[in-house]
């Protein structure tokens, strides 16, 4: 009886869901294979796509809908290791943290992550925020409003005065003593319980500030900030969440701290050495380079009052480094993840990174398949993002020109589907 039930309830919403959207691809990128398909049909039902056919296949069913690509590159929703989609940087930010309340970051971020979605980024990994964007990644979810697939943080973990102790720089009368609760660890015990608190919290993965940063109110913007037990304490219980661990790290003592404590990101990775690369290959951790970042924050440097002065200094010596680091690192064989820092430098231009990347010696379509399949994997979404394939979410977007020819055609997305929906067209 029960079966039959469940036949009819299933005959009905596929009846419901009876419009499939067959997208004619001019040209279509394999991030798997790495080459440019030409002449391609995509087939979408519902949240999946459920073919892809060599040539131009004409609908099935009068309700079917046909969209012309066919001068177009068609490739899968791209994905960014590296947001933070509460906030985007502006020179009154440092002010913000007394002024926007939990209403006002939600707006804010709400509207970031539509120009994000809308840029073609289809997923990302906010590393950090006040944990609204839990309550964001719930309501896109949710479908109740719009924007990428999000993987949060929450809130980083930081020690005392560092890189993301939220109480940096600011009058003491006004702010307390932040613990783990707040993200602020200073020993093993307090470090499990950050992770236990983020769980707790709702977030899907750790990020640490293992070094100084640059748009914190402190002097260093590369001392290491945790010990190698603190670190191997995070990563160990992280993992008993299912959690996988990032790390921000500019300086290199604590950059090999993070790797040898277990995290599977490294972000910036700004003063890398020779020795820690080899260390990042040995222990297949991945370098987020978010370049971008680095550029915007040396160019504002000089921006007088952009930055907090003890900020500016720190943006104009460590921005300019990270493109050669990066360079040095591709060509050491460093595996790379797609991340760019976006809020640190405007939402919506995140595939600049993409024309860096390329500047820096990459080939383009490693640029693309660090942004598309490698990103994948590493959010264990290996069989559902990262490839336009049968069975995958249909996140797909579109640009005018083949970005194996001209990397930049990636900044103008004309085209985005996120689990069957168009967004833009
Ligand atoms: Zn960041």
């Amino acid at each position: 009886m029960k079966f039959y039930v469940l036949l009819v309830a299933f005959a009905f919403s596929a009846i419901s869901i009876a419009q499939n959207t067959y997208l004619h691809c001019g040209k279509l990128i394999d991030t798997q294979s790495g080459k440019v398909l030409t002449n391609q049909t995509i087939v979408v039902s519902g949240e999946r796509i459920i073919a892809v056919n060599n040539g131009f296949t004409e609908p099935a069913s009068n309700a079917d809908v046909v969209i012309d690509l066919k001068s177009k590159t068609v490739l899968p929703g791209l994905i960014d290791m590296h947001v933070h989609l509460e906030s985007e940087t502006n020179p009154k930010k440092y002010l913000e943290s007394f002024t926007l309340n939990p209403a006002d970051v939600a707006y804010n971020a709400q509207h970031l992550a539509q120009i994000t979605l809308m840029a073609g980024f289809t997923t990302v990994r906010d590393l950090g925020g006040s944990g609204v964007n839990v309550a964001l990644r719930n309501a896109i979810n949710a479908k109740k409003v719009v924007g990428p697939r999000i993987f949060t943080a929450e809130k980083s973990l930081a020690s005392t005065g560092g890189h993301a102790d939220p109480t940096n720089g600011y009058n003491s009368a006004l702010v307390g003593d932040p613990g783990p609760k707040e993200g602020v660890v200073n020993s093993i015990e307090e470090a499990k319980k950050a992770v236990r608190q983020r769980y707790k919290n709702g977030a899907d993965l750790i990020k640490i500030t293992a070094t100084g940063g640059v748009l914190s109110v402190a002097k260093s913007g590369e001392n290491p900030q945790f010990s190698l037990e603190e670190i191997k304490a995070i990563c160990e219980t992280a993992a008993d969440y299912g959690f996988h661990v990032a790390a921000h790290a500019h300086g290199d003592e604590g950059m090999q701290r993070a790797i040898m404590g277990g995290v599977k990101t490294i972000e910036h990775g700004t003063m890398m050495s020779d020795k820690t690369m080899d260390m990042m290959k040995e222990y297949n951790a991945y370098y987020v380079p978010t370049i971008s970042a680095g550029k915007f924050v040396s160019e504002k440097a000089s921006v007088p009052n952009y930055y907090p002065d003890m900020v500016a200094v720190k943006a104009a010596s460590i921005g300019p480094k990270i493109q050669s680091t990066f360079a040095k690192a591709y060509k050491k064989g460093v595996p790379v993840a797609f991340g760019t820092d976006a809020g640190v430098f405007y939402h919506g231009d995140n595939a600049k990174e993409f024309g860096f990347m390329v500047e820096a010696g990459m080939p383009a379509i490693e640029a693309i398949q660090s942004a598309t399949v490698t990103n994948a994997m590493l959010l264990s979404m290996p069989n559902d993002i990262g490839e336009i394939k049968t069975g995958f979410f249909a996140d797909i977007i579109a640009v005018n020109e083949d970005p194996t020819n001209n990397i930049k055609t990636l900044e103008n997305v004309l085209f985005v589907m996120k689990e069957g929906k168009i967004y833009k067209e």
